[in-house]
């Protein structure tokens, strides 16, 4: 079943009352009713017909199989369209779209941190992301070069040509609700094709916001709002849309669990799969950091998004002689935390987004006491008498430090990326040690190594440094800039999305040999003379 309505109800939420009151004023911004349902498929026409769904704060809706399997076909003919257009044109489309999310980035932030629960800048800082890939985006739909290579045959030549895939289906996961699409979005639509968007069930109205915004410049310009098409839906509309041949490319970002299924099925039937999964993210302090840098960033990295980012800091390795000072220091940040309404700006930490994350952070709790491990902060879900009025039923756990007795990274204590604010700390003598364990778990996104040294920064960047995605000096574990080519290796999937050379995925690249001349030599002198 296919989720494809979102009601615009407001009944039961992260951090309820508060947020209630102000969610009529966010939706009616955006163009979401607030006294109905909201359809949540868009294919050129908004449409759906099943059964509701609730999600955390605001309410959705499921549906049939047979309107996805419409969704997709219109795809397809969306990308006929679209593939034709030039693509300085389709650049001109994206700078449209640009423009038009800048104008609603505070009230489409404001949603993010509605739904979602991370706090209002970290919501506004997303929307913020999608309007700098659409400009990026702007800029490359008159850059997507192909080469020209030279011929080893007299009178030839080869030219590398990049044309539009075909469908891109993009699967997103709940933390990031705006801006993983955005990414895709942007990078798709400039190489030529037709995006069908499968959010995470539990942000949907985040995703019918950003759909109507694209789907206004989409018909302004007469172009099929197929284009950019949305079936909202849970694990079967994914299941439904990875399998379909109809999908040229799948760019699937979620947990490790799902994306090994994602791209297995995907791999079976020989489509394209771009992966952004797990990280376990570690940041390593040398004794020559600057500790007033390093300990408020590790506490963004650990605390930010309540420990719901991709890139959140989940391990840290402190050099012997600094430890005692660090965590000191480090524990008196965590001090001054106190839960609260993420819409309101003097807040720091939100909840986390569902009540099923509270008992995975409870467990994996469990396990570091059962393990012997020290908690030197929180351990605990908020306890009611540390919640203000209209937050009581919302998910809150206290941001954790835990050190464990030792450092084993094939422990499941290290090993497993627990999607909750728990920080696991361990103590080393010499780098080469905690590149290991910073290398030794099986993800790959993102590592931070604080030191002034410069020798150090050599051996962290280089053959036996970091082996992850994002390899980061002086700047903390979480979080980046659109420029560079974003996500991680081993098991977080080697996908890249963003910047960089990310857009040579979305394409088909053809090589073209060109003979000009009036002879047809075989390559590699060949000589294949009929007598005849
Ligand atoms: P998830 O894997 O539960 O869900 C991701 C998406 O897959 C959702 O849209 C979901 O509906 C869909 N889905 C679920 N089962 C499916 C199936 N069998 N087939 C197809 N689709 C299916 O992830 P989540 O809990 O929403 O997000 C958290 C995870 O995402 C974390 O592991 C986080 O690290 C990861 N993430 C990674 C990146 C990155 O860039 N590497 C960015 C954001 C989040």
């Amino acid at each position: 079943m296919i989720s494809r309505r979102a009601l615009a109800r407001v009944t039961r939420n992260a951090t309820a009352r508060s947020l209630s009151t102000r969610a009529s004023a966010i939706l009616s911004a955006l163009d979401i009713p607030t006294n109905q349902e909201v359809p949540g498929v868009y294919d050129g026409t908004w449409g759906g017909s099943g059964d509701l769904l609730e999600s955390v704060c605001p309410t959705t809706g499921e549906a049939s199989p047979q309107e996805l399997q419409t969704s997709l076909e219109k795809s397809r003919e969306a990308y006929e369209v679209i593939r034709s257009v030039p693509a300085p044109r389709r650049g001109e489309l994206l700078r449209q779209i640009r423009e038009a999310l800048a104008a609603k980035r505070d009230d489409l932030g404001a949603l993010v941190s509605l739904e979602m629960g991370k706090i209002r800048t970290e919501g506004v800082g997303e929307v913020q992301e999608f309007v700098d890939i659409a400009d990026y985006a702007v800029g490359l739909s008159r850059m997507m070069n192909g080469r020209v290579v030279a011929s080893e045959r007299p009178g030839h030549s080869i030219l590398e040509v990049p044309n539009p895939l075909g469908v891109v289906a993009v699967l997103s996961a709940f933390n990031f609700p705006v801006a993983v699409y955005g990414w895709n979005l942007a990078l798709s639509l400039a190489a030529g094709n037709a995006t069908i968007w499968k959010p995470s069930h539990s942000t949907p109205l985040c995703s019918v916001a950003v759909t109507k915004i694209v789907a206004n410049v989409l018909e302004k310009n007469g172009l099929p709002g197929a284009v950019a098409g949305l079936v909202i839906g849970g694990r079967e509309a994914g299941e439904a849309v990875v399998e379909s041949t109809l999908v040229d490319m799948v760019s699937f970002t979620g947990s490790e669990n799902v994306g090994r299924q994602v791209g297995k099925v995907v791999q079976s039937r020989f489509g394209k799969v771009l992966l952004e999964l797990g990280g376990n993210n570690a940041s390593i302090i040398m004794p020559d950091a600057d500790l007033d840098l390093a300990v408020p960033a590790v506490f963004f990295g650990a605390v930010g998004t309540a420990g719901q980012r991709c890139t959140s800091t989940r391990r840290l390795y402190l050099h012997r002689d600094i430890a005692s000072e660090f965590l000191a220091r480090l524990q008196k940040f965590y001090a001054t935390l106190k839960p609260g309404d993420p819409l309101d700006s003097s807040t720091l930490l939100g909840p986390v987004h569902t009540r099923a994350a509270v008992g995975v952070y409870s467990n994996a709790v469990d396990r570091l006491r059962k393990a012997g491990a020290d908690i030197l902060r929180g351990g605990v879900p908020y306890g009611k008498n540390h919640l203000t009025e209209g937050l009581q039923g919302g998910n809150w756990v206290q941001p954790t430090i835990a050190v464990p007795v030792d450092v084993n990274v094939k422990d499941v204590i290290w090993k497993t990326e627990t999607f909750a604010p728990i920080l696991t700390v361990g103590v080393f003598d010499k780098l080469e040690e905690a590149i290991a364990w910073n290398n030794g778990v099986p993800q790959g996104l993102s590592s931070s190594l604080w030191t002034r040294d410069i020798r150090n920064v050599g051996k962290w960047i280089g053959p036996a440094g970091s082996d992850c995605g994002i390899v980061n000096v002086n700047v903390g574990t979480s979080g980046a800039e659109i420029g560079a080519a974003f996500g991680g290796n081993k098991s977080t999937g080697w996908g890249r999305e963003s910047g960089g050379d990310a857009w040579k995925q979305y394409v088909r690249w053809s090589a073209c040999t060109l003979n000009f001349s009036d002879e047809a030599p075989l390559a590699q002198g060949v000589s294949f003379a009929s007598p005849a």
